[in-house]
């Protein structure tokens, strides 16, 4: 699994977003649907990431979970990316997704 021990963070395009809460029931710790409609990211202080682009970090503890939810998702909207390089490592722009 590449990006194993890197720090990684995730966002969500809502522009493509269904609102169909798969990624909230997946990792509620990172992900949540607001009164829009649309799923946002949110950080460790529970307060969700709204600007556009805007990234959370995901807790290695969670990342299964967060993967699962980039893959199901069917806006193909969320992307996890290193924190280090920015380079998406699960996610529609994945190059091994
Ligand atoms: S799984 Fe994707 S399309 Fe569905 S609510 Fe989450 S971000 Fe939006």
């Amino acid at each position: 699994m590449s990006g194993t021990g890197e720090a990684l963070e995730v966002w969500i395009d809502q522009d493509l977003c269904t609102g169909d809460g798969i990624c909230a029931q997946y990792a509620p710790e990172v992900f949540e649907l607001d009164i829009d409609g649309l799923a946002y990211v949110k950080g460790p202080d529970d307060e969700l990431r709204q600007q556009p682009g805007e990234t959370a970090p995901v807790p290695l503890t969670i990342l299964q979970d967060v993967v699962d939810s980039a893959k199901e998702c069917p806006g193909d909207c969320i992307h996890v990316r290193r924190v280090s390089d920015r380079v998406e490592v699960y996610g529609p722009d994945a190059e091994d997704a």
